[in-house]
């Protein structure tokens, strides 16, 4: 058999724009990137480029060249082509790995806020259940490998309202400290999830 398109593709280096992330395909995912970085790749008009840029991978940030398919390759950027930022992401786009991370972090830390104080046997088993599903099928594969090593050292506590809170609290400030924002106070979990501020901006 012939060389494939794919396999002549798979010798060249290419770049990629800062922040996009591969999946475990070895493609750019585009739920485990940000809009803002996603949205220069399709812009991506110059399929051989070859420049050094940081790219993150379900390993972590990564400072080098990677070998990519035809696909791939077809949106790598030129170097002269600077990253586009705070474009207006329109509203029916699917979810990139930032609003999908809100919109998880609020079901989940919502789910935990109205938990019962004490949880009954089937409660703790769904609720474990959920949580356990998670590393497997969240839909940005980095954070999900992240979120299962993080779960492996430390078991989600489902045994009532105020331990599971923390527990979520803990590991969203996990995601934060790795993401370079500041930790979020676990004391505080209950006025951003359930009561609101002590000001009533929110009654
Ligand atoms: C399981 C999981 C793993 C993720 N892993 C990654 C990853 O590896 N890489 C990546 O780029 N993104 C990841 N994300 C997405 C990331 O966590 C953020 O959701 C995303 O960057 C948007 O951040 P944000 O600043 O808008 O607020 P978010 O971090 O989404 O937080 C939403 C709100 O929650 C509150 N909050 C913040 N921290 C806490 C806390 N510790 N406890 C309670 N409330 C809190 C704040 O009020 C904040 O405004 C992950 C998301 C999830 C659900």
């Amino acid at each position: 058999m012939g060389t494939t398109n794919n396999e002549e593709s798979t010798s060249q280096t290419q770049k990629l724009p800062p922040g996009v992330v591969l999946g475990p395909d070895g493609k750019p995912c585009k739920v485990c990137t940000a809009f803002r970085h996603w949205k220069p790749l399709k812009n991506m008009t110059t399929p051989k480029a070859a420049a050094t840029t940081t790219t993150t991978t379900t390993k972590g940030p990564v400072n080098s060249q990677h070998t990519i398919d035809p696909i791939s390759a077809s949106l790598a950027i030129a170097s002269a082509i600077p990253p586009i930022i705070d474009l207006p992401r329109p509203d029916n786009c699917p979810p990139d790995v930032e609003q999908l991370g809100r919109a998880t972090w609020s079901f989940l830390h919502t789910t935990a806020a109205y938990y019962p104080e004490r949880a009954d046997p089937t409660q703790a088993r769904h609720m474990y259940s959920l949580l356990s599903a998670l590393p497997t099928l969240y839909p940005c594969s980095h954070c999900a490998s992240h979120l299962g090593e993080c779960m492996k050292r430390n078991p989600p506590d489902v045994s009532g309202r105020a331990a599971l809170s923390r527990w979520l609290c803990e590991r969203h400030n996990e995601v934060n400290v790795r993401l370079g924002k500041p930790s979020f106070d676990c004391n505080k979990t209950d006025e951003r999830w359930k009561d609101g501020p002590l000001d009533g901006s929110c009654d």
